[in-house]
């Protein structure tokens, strides 16, 4: 059996990767439906866990015909503990936070759950963590708050830390940034601020957008990118829109934005909210019933945050009126619970917005003309209107022009997928939603 699945790797991969990864693992134990690994090392256990052991496990468990659950562990892991095949329950690896690095403990890859939205940013990241600085350069992450754009970015040092600690990682956010360059001239530190930035192997920079019309750190950044970037160190970004919609932030630092890889984080379909919030109930000890998370689940559409939020209040809610977690419970905890929403944003402000953007009025959006130029702009608009404000899907309608509700959610349904296939479409909802916002 494990020849035949080295096999398939053999065709797949890489022979570099298939001779450190896979060539290195042997099969030790097989006994009732748990297959033990031994690799040589806690790196390749990381590797095997973070990017091997669900398609072995689908693998295994096709070729053996039921469900097989694999188990990795180190030669030093068997050799110290003989006991260990008995074992039943998979350890869950946990990444020791290291103090300098500024990393949250919690935002591994681990506790990263993917689906459409993130699936290309996550892709990106790993293959930036496998071989930092040595793929995109920089890679951005850009989208939404509260989509996991923090949390990917910090999963990339932690991933790197776990391979080799020797290597430095160092997160900050672009207002610490601009901090710490500003103390170091006032404090005449200026050397010791530039050895901290940049002898580094990878820099971690959040919400780059807060750069704007910082002239002075934006040059001292300029040059901290450029030595990273010659020495081959990984630079790894974040930002709530596309570097050239960054109002105020020079053209060099845009076009050097550029020479990498950017990807979009986009809200998460129902399905991965599902698995997000299964994910956190596990991770938490919650039992929820899958028609409760479902529940939950449709509560929020366009915010992990928010989404781990209403999760929270949940528990909190079970806890003070002492019942289980119901979807009962649930309704009651969130009811009424005005979530993401702003009270400033209003649907004529929206309407007037997308008009612009789009070159029409917002009676066009109002009214029933059928051509595409009108059409599309009119679903947006219904879409951020059902994102960004609290009005039910029979208010929207009324907002525009006295539409039915099926139009409406037939509107929002239809932009909703059209976004998963389009990065374009997914530009255009964000550059919208940007300037509602500001
Ligand atoms: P952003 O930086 O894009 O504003 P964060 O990375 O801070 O968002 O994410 C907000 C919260 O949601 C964090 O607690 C994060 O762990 C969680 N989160 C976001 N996306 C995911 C995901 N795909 N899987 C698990 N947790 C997620
Ligand atoms: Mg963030």
């Amino acid at each position: 059996f494990w020849s035949a699945v080295s096999n398939e790797f053999n065709d797949s991969m890489t022979k570099a990767s298939f001779d450190t990864w896979i060539g290195t693992t042997h099969p030790v134990e097989y006994k009732g439906n748990q297959l033990y690994l031994e690799v040589p090392s806690q790196l390749h256990k990381g590797y095997w866990e973070n990017n091997l052991i669900n398609e072995v496990t689908t693998m295994a468990s096709e070729m053996l015909k039921k469900p097989i659950h694999i188990i990795v562990k180190t030669t030093d892991e068997y050799a110290s503990d003989p006991t260990i095949i008995e074992e039943e329950v998979k350890e869950v690896k946990k990444s020791i936070p290291r103090p300098d690095s500024h990393l949250n403990g919690k935002y591994t890859f681990d506790s990263f759950v993917t689906g459409k939205g993130n699936e290309m940013a996550h892709a990106a990241a790993l293959v930036v963590a496998e071989n930092p600085g040595a793929t995109y350069n920089p890679l951005l992450i850009y989208g939404g708050g509260g989509l996991g754009k923090t949390h990917l970015m910090e999963a990339i040092g932690h991933y790197v830390l776990d391979n080799d600690s020797e290597k430095v990682v160092k997160y900050v956010t672009s207002e610490n940034f601009t901090n710490d360059f500003i103390n170091s001239i006032r404090s005449n530190r200026q050397e010791e601020f530039r050895q901290a930035y940049r002898n580094v192997d990878v820099l971690l920079v959040d919400d780059i957008q807060f750069l704007a019309e910082k002239e002075g750190t934006q040059e001292e950044f300029f040059h901290t990118f450029n030595t990273l970037y010659n020495d081959q160190k990984q630079i790894v970004l974040t930002s709530d829109r596309l570097p050239n919609e960054i109002a105020k932030l020079s053209d060099r630092l845009v076009s050097r934005f550029k020479w990498g890889l950017s990807v979009d984080v986009a809200p998460p379909d129902l399905e991965t909210r599902i698995a997000i919030l299964q994910s956190k109930a596990k991770a938490e000890g919650l039992e929820i019933s899958d028609e409760t998370i479902a529940y939950i689940a449709k509560q929020v559409s366009s915010n992990v945050r928010e989404l781990e939020g209403t999760l929270v209040r949940v528990q909190a809610y079970s806890a003070i009126k002492r019942q289980d977690i119901t979807t009962e419970l649930a309704m009651q905890a969130l009811d009424g619970l005005k979530i993401n929403q702003r009270t400033d944003i209003t649907a004529s402000k929206i309407q007037r917005k997308v008009a612009d953007f789009y070159e029409i009025t917002p009676a066009d959006l109002k009214g029933k003309k059928r051509s595409k130029t009108i059409v599309v702009p009119r679903q947006i608009a219904m879409y951020l209107c059902r994102e960004l404000t609290t009005d039910s899907l029979p208010r929207i309608g009324q907002e525009f022009g006295g539409k039915d509700h099926t139009t409406v959610m037939h509107a929002i349904n239809r932009i909703q997928e059209e976004m998963e296939g389009s990065q374009r479409l997914r530009d255009e909802v964000n550059q919208l939603k940007n300037k509602i916002k500001d």
